[in-house]
């Protein structure tokens, strides 16, 4: 059984203060859902605060980004040292990432395994632009993405690794992809991984849905049994990120 997990993304958004605020005004809400791995991914200025903000509840810690070194001159960089004992997820190849800072899937590949290396569990993004979709270049686009992200990582590690599908037109969009449609690609994704690792890492790693989510939609993506949670930006910056917890315990056939 692959436990659903969402994870709010709040990209460069709330500072020590705001984030301090946000959380309590989310967390006595999200304190009553169980089932539900719960993620916060404050921007990593607003880290220390979150952490000690949800100490002693479930809801977990996940950075943005990381560099693959664990110190040194890299300035503006943040490691996964510094990361581990602070968080426990980190979101890495983002579409942002990859789009506005040149992050490519040898770079993406080396993080996710100094990620695993520091035991940090990362949630790796994926997904195709419009132009790529209208020319029926997805499956070669996913392809590509995950065998060059998640491909060498160790045979007992890599079912920690959390997928995400983000069709990057869908990303603060306000329209989502057809539940159908993230299907085909949940599916591909997992098909991948068994050929890369074997048929018990394929089914244990979860593979998220990302793209304007939202309370509305939620529900379409999450009764998909294949789907097993969400990637969450512009919703996961408002109360109604409890509400998209709350129904994919509902979603999940989970009792609240
Ligand atoms: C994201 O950036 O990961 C994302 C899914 O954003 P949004 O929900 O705003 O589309």
């Amino acid at each position: 059984m692959r436990k659903p997990i969402i994870a709010g993304n709040w990209k460069m958004n709330y500072g020590p203060t705001e984030a301090e605020e946000f959380v309590a005004v989310i967390l006595p809400g999200l304190h009553e859902i169980h089932d539900v791995e719960r993620v916060l991914c404050p921007p990593a200025v607003s880290l220390t605060t979150v952490h000690s903000a949800i100490d002693g509840s479930e809801v977990k810690l996940g950075a943005q980004n990381m560099y693959y070194e664990p110190k040194g001159a890299y300035t503006g960089e943040i490691s996964p040292a510094m990361l581990r004992g602070l968080c426990e997820y980190v979101i890495l190849g983002h579409s942002e990432r990859r789009g506005y800072f040149g992050e490519t899937d040898a770079l993406v590949n080396k993080k996710v395994r100094a990620a695993l290396d520091f035991n940090l569990k990362p949630i790796v993004c994926v997904g195709e632009r419009l132009e790529q979709r209208e020319a029926g270049e997805t499956e070669q686009v996913i392809t590509t993405q995950v065998q060059g992200s998640l491909g060498g990582l160790p045979l007992n590690r890599a079912a920690e690794v959390v997928v995400a599908y983000e069709p990057i037109w869908a990303i603060g969009a306000g329209k989502a992809a057809h539940a159908h449609d993230a299907l085909v690609v949940v599916r591909l994704i997992r098909s991948l991984l068994e050929q890369m690792y074997n048929a018990d890492v394929a089914q244990a790693v979860r593979i998220q849905y990302g793209g304007s989510v939202t309370v509305a939609n939620i529900a379409e993506f999450l009764s998909q049994p294949e789907i097993d949670g969400a990637l969450v930006g512009g919703a996961s910056l408002k109360p109604e990120f409890v509400d998209i917890v709350r129904a994919t315990a509902e979603a999940k056939g989970h009792a609240l």
